[in-house]
């Protein structure tokens, strides 16, 4: 999608702090950290939301298994960490296309805001 910020660091138009990249998912630094880990995970492909990447067989399954491996190769595994998407404005969303913002390395209140 040519409008879409995400799709554009996807491309490299747009620069990112990457941290995990296979085929089909891309991690990087979000540029607005709420904790001393806060990243996203996107599919390489243009999705609006998790309901929409739902029409793409194993697509929501290849970010998680990128999730994983990242933890993995950062040694990682172990640790305790929130992975959440938000779904639509009221929700939170404001970039449209699919993300899973991993954040941790902090205490992390329940419910959120
Ligand atoms: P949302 O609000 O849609 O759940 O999450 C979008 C996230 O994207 C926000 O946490 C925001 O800080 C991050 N973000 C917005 N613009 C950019 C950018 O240009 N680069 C990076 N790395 N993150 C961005
Ligand atoms: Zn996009």
């Amino acid at each position: 999608m040519t409008d879409c910020l995400f799709c554009k660091i996807v491309s490299g138009e747009i620069p990112a702090s990457k941290v995990f990249e296979n085929d089909s998912v891309l991690g990087f630094k979000d540029i607005n950290p709420v904790a001393p880990i806060h990243l996203l995970f996107i599919p390489k492909v243009h999705v609006e939301n998790f309901v929409e990447a739902c029409d793409h067989e194993g697509l929501i399954e290849e970010v998680f298994q990128g999730i994983s491996s990242y933890l993995s190769q950062n040694d990682l595994s172990e640790d305790h960490f929130r992975v959440v998407s938000n779904k639509g404005e009221r929700a939170g969303q404001s970039v449209f296309h699919l993300h899973f913002h991993l954040i941790g390395n902090r205490s992390l209140s329940w419910p959120p805001g």
